[in-house]
């Protein structure tokens, strides 16, 4: 099990160590969360929605409740999950009030012959499952409206995680490798700070931010998604290893380390395969990040080393 919690400019130094404590209990709680459905012999499907959906819940992260404002002062999250084993995908862009966005996207999977909603579509269909909408409210956080305020009457928008100051970061995204060799990946975000004219990212795009497929691997991506976009970064990785024969690390650090920067993006991803193993290139100062293995290997990352 491998989550993420956003990329950046995740300096040392730059955080209380009382905030990289509580950044660090949640991605501990978000992967001990999923990592128990799948030692439980649960699906990775339900092991990454559960660990984002902790995610999502949590007001530090870039993702339903901590999501940033658009140009307009509102929130627009966008979602996606996937199931390697059936290759059967949802995603949900443009859309509030949504506690869970990533749920909403596997109700789209499931209940639904679509895979991509958005916008008024997507929230008629939420009300057609009885979801009950949370108020502005519920997602607001000073932080982040802050950042808004700084660059809303410009044109610039920005990741939420590059500011060089402390801030609170990050797109969330999970990938899981299950007892049966099944994999799965899930993306949840806010999108970019000041956002315009419905911008949607790369995370609810199949193959750009978010792709399973049992035969090469789970990909949950972070960073700017414009880039992610053009590079179809999440499929270039699965493309890489399924062309060129190439390992999961090697097509994981290939892509962000290489092809990614080569057009100007920057972020990174979270990978693993059906045989269980992972990768988390990042090409930026940091990446929350997390892993655990059945192996017993576990690892909470923030910065660099
Ligand atoms: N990739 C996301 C987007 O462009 C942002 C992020 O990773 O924080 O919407």
């Amino acid at each position: 099990m491998v989550i993420h919690g956003g990329a950046g400019t995740l300096v040392k130094g730059l955080m209380t160590p009382e905030k990289e404590e509580q950044y660090k209990a949640a991605l501990n709680e978000a992967l001990e969360k999923g990592y128990a459905i799948l030692e439980n012999g649960g699906s990775a499907l339900d092991a990454v929605e559960t660990a984002v959906n902790y995610l999502e819940d949590s007001p530090l992260f870039n993702a339903g409740r901590g999501s940033v404002f658009t140009n307009d002062g509102t929130h627009e999250m966008d979602a996606a999950i996937m199931d390697g084993k059936t290759l059967d995908a949802g995603a949900v862009s443009l859309i509030s009030g949504i506690k869970n966005p990533v749920s909403l996207a596997r109700a789209i999977m499931e209940k639904t012959d679509h895979v991509f909603l958005a916008g008024d579509g997507a929230m008629r269909f939420a009300k057609s499952l009885d979801y009950k909408l949370e108020t502005p409210e519920y997602f607001y956080d000073e932080h982040r409206y802050q950042q808004w305020q700084n660059i809303k009457d410009s044109d610039k928008f920005q990741l939420d995680h590059s500011l060089k100051k402390e801030g609170k970061f990050g797109t969330v995204g999970a990938v899981a490798c299950d007892k049966n060799g099944n994999i799965a990946a899930a993306t949840s975000t806010g999108g970019m700070t000041n956002k315009k004219w419905g911008r949607i990212g790369d995370s609810p795009m199949i193959g750009a931010g978010n792709y399973a497929n049992n035969k090469t691997c789970a990909v949950s991506c972070t960073g700017s998604g414009e880039f992610f976009i053009r590079g179809v970064v999440a499929y270039d990785v699965s493309c890489l290893m399924e062309y060129k024969g190439m390992t999961l690390e090697e097509a994981a650090s290939e892509v962000i380390n290489k092809r990614v920067l080569e057009i100007g993006g920057d972020g990174g991803l979270i990978a693993v395969d059906s045989d269980g193993n992972i990768a988390m290139p990042f090409n930026t100062e940091g990446m929350y990040r997390a892993f655990k293995t059945s192996e017993g290997k576990k690892e909470i990352g923030i910065y660099k080393d």
